[in-house]
């Protein structure tokens, strides 16, 4: 067992215009964080008036720390520990906007830019793929918990425009207090590239649940857990760890007349289960408290272990140290300071593999069989043959008929038989019973204890032996049970897998080569300004499927959105990189034939020198000076290829995450549109109301777009309400595709009139064109 409190580090989110409210002092021992209050900004929130509040952390994280830093320090001796059979729990807290998703999951911008999630599973996934003495299985969940209700990201059937499209996940507990979720995804992840797909899935589940509504991302919690069962080749002790990476809801403090409104000092109140959180540290930062409320809320009961138990667990607190914000960091470093009172006892999760156990425990019966039949020197099977079954029941008749109550019934140190002669008895009580109507009132003479003076030794023994026996037999029948589950469990899983293959043909894909890459990349770009967002996992309609007159709304829109800048940058690395993986591929292959050519090389020379040591023209022990080269070259070929190829990987690393990246921009801009499109629509009704059968004047861009939109197939949401509220919003418009030349009052500025008619007739003919 390790105990071990919780460690807190602190991270301070940059700041645009250099800040100097705050100090950061380093020390070997840890470091702290310093913040200045003037006095009189002080008067307004802080009582006693003090300046300098010190904070201790086991680091501080200044502005200039980057991702790797922070992976470096906190996550990786975590992924250790997971990697070692223990559980692990990183969680992120602090202020909406002070970084806990950047440092938690990434930035969607670079590469560079991804956090702890992305980087502990490439750690996890490099050190299973370089032990090969153990054999690793990881599986991946991810749960977001709103409003004391869990959503299941992880969930691919279900397209989500709410969180509550999303399967529900319900807490339940079992006899021991062990807490289980129901309906939460389990879903097992080979390799890399498999878990980043689920982390993207997600990812994306949570962001399109978000609307503005909900803002559910600063209301929520989010627990991405890597369950990871490692067993040594050939060991019955598998050791299964959880690491439960966890991006907390905002810590701030918010007016009850919301994020918008007024906020009221005297009015805030937290986000309720942080509340609970709050109270679950402190009971347990708390002496002699035996009670602690896990049970209050959905979030402390999952992160029950993480608290105060079987976990290695660290906090993150994350801070801007803006002046506006300082009171927040304060706060936030304040709960920092009671978290790290709390004692955690970490265990090795060690359990028995029921598979391996089986075999152990035949192997164990099989060598009691065989002690068994050396001490009665005779072999025996498992049941009695008809022979020996017909002489116990003579011999039972015979006790049973004797008068003398002080007769034996002597079977021999034989459990079968023993058993047997106890059935054959219950059988005949039984007999009598019925024969007797149910009368029976202890009629039977008792039973008389064996005599004393016997040599009991051999036979305890014996009978020592076959209780073993039988015991084992059990233990073999409930495993075997646990067994039969467990398949089913795996089958059920497989199933699911081969139905979500099934559906999506393009996951079944997964160690694509360098050029497969490349080639499948090149037809990407080539498509990439349709932003579309076709992964595999969402099964959206693409914006080339959107009706014309939408398209055109997306290509405006597109024109002006705050990432276009972003995904096109991102476009241009990726291909770049593409390019450069393609160089080093080629390089690959290049050394790859070259070294074949050399081995040929050298065969050819081997073969040469036997000839001439045969024709007695060179003596054997004589070193070739040819062939010495050609190794080295080999050699030196050897180790290019090991760089050159690693140097591929990396980049195909680094590939995927920025595919990923990019899907996921894709899918934000598209739920970006989609809102705005709402919004307009929304808008327009507003002034169709005002103006009805209004003059072109009052028609905005938006709005003729939408007018265009008349063909049926140009709707392109899903959900049934969607489909009615573009209905809806569509028939509010039509009034205005009745315009034509006549009905639209001119200006008188010729410059002007000649672009309103140029406008019309391009409209005109757009509308033609969606109709046909
Ligand atoms: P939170 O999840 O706490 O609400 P975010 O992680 O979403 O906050 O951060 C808010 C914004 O600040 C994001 O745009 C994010 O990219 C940026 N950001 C946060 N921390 C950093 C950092 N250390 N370096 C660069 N950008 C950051
Ligand atoms: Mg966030």
């Amino acid at each position: 067992m390790v105990k071990q409190t919780i460690q807190i580090f602190v991270r301070v989110k940059p700041t645009k215009k250099p800040t100097s409210g705050y100090f950061v002092d380093c020390e070997e021992q840890g470091s702290s964080l310093e913040f200045v209050v003037p006095r009189d900004l002080a008067d307004g929130f802080i009582n006693n008036k003090r300046e300098n509040y010190n904070f201790r952390f086991q680091k501080v994280f200044d502005q200039t720390a980057n991702q790797e830093e922070i992976f470096e320090t906190i996550a990786k001796p975590v992924a250790d520990n997971v990697l070692a059979g223990y559980n692990g729990t990183i969680f992120a807290y602090g202020q909406t906007g002070s970084g806990k998703t950047f440092t938690i999951t990434g930035g969607a911008e670079h590469y560079n830019d991804r956090g702890i999630i992305p980087r502990t599973l490439s750690y996890l996934y490099h050190h299973i793929s370089k032990d090969s003495s153990m054999v690793y299985t990881t599986h991946i969940s991810y749960l977001e918990i709103y409003n004391e209700a869990g959503y299941d990201l992880l969930n691919p059937q279900h397209e989500a425009y709410r969180l509550e499209d999303l399967p529900r996940v319900t807490i339940m507990e079992d006899s021991d207090q062990n807490i289980h979720l129901k309906n939460l995804s389990l879903l097992q992840s080979a390799n890399e590239e498999e878990a980043l797909d689920l982390l993207f899935l997600g990812d994306t589940n949570r962001m399109i649940a978000e609307t503005p509504m909900n803002e559910a991302s600063t209301r929520s919690h989010c627990i991405f857990t890597i369950h990871l069962c490692s067993k040594e080749l050939g060991s019955a002790t598998v050791r299964c760890s959880k690491l439960h990476l966890v991006d907390l809801a905002g810590s701030e403090r918010v007016g009850k007349t919301g994020v918008g409104g007024q906020i009221l000092t005297e009015a805030k109140y937290i986000n309720l289960s942080l509340h609970y959180l709050e109270q679950v540290i402190i009971a347990l930062s708390e002496k002699n408290r035996s009670h602690i409320p896990y049970r209050n809320s959905m979030m402390t009961s999952v992160l029950r272990d993480s608290l105060g138990g079987n976990c290695m667990t660290t906090m993150i607190a994350t801070v801007s140290v803006e002046k506006r914000n300082i009171a927040e960091s304060m706060s936030t470093c304040r709960f920092a300071q009671r978290v790290a009172l709390i004692k955690n006892d970490a265990l090795l999760n060690e359990e028995l593999d029921p598979a391996l156990l089986i075999v152990r425990l035949k192997k164990e019966i099989q060598s009691l069989k065989e002690e068994l039949a050396l001490v009665t020197g005779e072999q025996r099977s498992d049941k009695l043959n008809q022979e020996e079954i017909q002489q116990l029941e003579e011999q039972v008749n015979v006790y049973l008929e004797d008068p003398d109550n002080e007769v034996t019934l002597d079977l021999g140190p034989d459990m079968r038989k023993i058993h047997f002669c106890f059935f054959l008895l219950k059988v005949k009580v039984r007999e009598r019973h019925s024969a007797q109507n149910g009368v029976s009132n202890g009629s039977s003479p008792p039973l008389k204890g064996m005599s004393d003076g016997e040599d009991r030794k051999p036979h305890d023994e014996l009978q020592k032996l076959r209780d073993t026996v039988t015991h084992r037999d059990n233990e073999i029948s409930i495993l075997v049970s646990m067994l039969k589950r467990e398949k089913r469990k795996v089958q059920d899983v497989t199933s699911q897998l081969a139905q979500l293959h099934n559906q999506n043909p393009s996951t079944c894909s997964s160690s694509r080569s360098p050029t497969a890459l490349q080639a499948e990349e090149s037809e990407k770009c080539d498509t990439s300004l349709d932003y579309t967002h076709a992964h595999h996992f969402i099964t959206r309609k693409r914006v080339s499927e959107l009706s014309v007159g939408k398209q055109t709304a997306f290509e405006v829109f597109l024109r002006d959105h705050e990432d276009r800048l972003t995904i096109e940058d991102n476009r241009a690395v990726l291909q770049q990189r593409f390019v450069e993986a393609k160089t080093l591929g080629e390089q690959v292959n290049q050394t790859r034939i070259r070294v074949n050519e050399l081995k040929t090389q050298l065969k050819i020379r081997r073969k040469q020198m036997a000839a001439q040591v045969l024709t007695g023209n060179q003596t054997e022990s004589e070193s070739d000076s040819v062939e010495e080269r050609i190794l080295n070259q080999i050699e030196e070929q050897k180790k290019n290829y090991t760089i050159t190829s690693g140097c591929l990987k990396g980049l195909r690393t680094e590939i995927e995450h920025l595919q990923l990246l990019r899907e996921k921009s894709k899918v934000k801009l598209q739920r970006d549109f989609e809102n705005w499109w709402i919004q307009e629509g929304a808008r327009l009704q507003g002034h169709s109301a005002e103006n009805t059968g209004s003059s072109l004047s009052h028609v905005s861009p938006l709005s003729c777009m939408l007018t265009r939109n008349n063909n049926p197939k140009g709707d392109d949401t899903d959900t049934q309400e969607r489909r009615q509220r573009e209905r809806d919003m569509r028939q509010r418009a039509l009034p205005s595709a009745d315009l034509s030349f006549t009905s639209i009052p001119l200006t008188g500025d010729k410059q002007t009139d000649a672009e309103i008619q140029a406008f019309i007739r391009a409209r005109h003919n757009l509308l033609n064109c969606t109709e046909t």
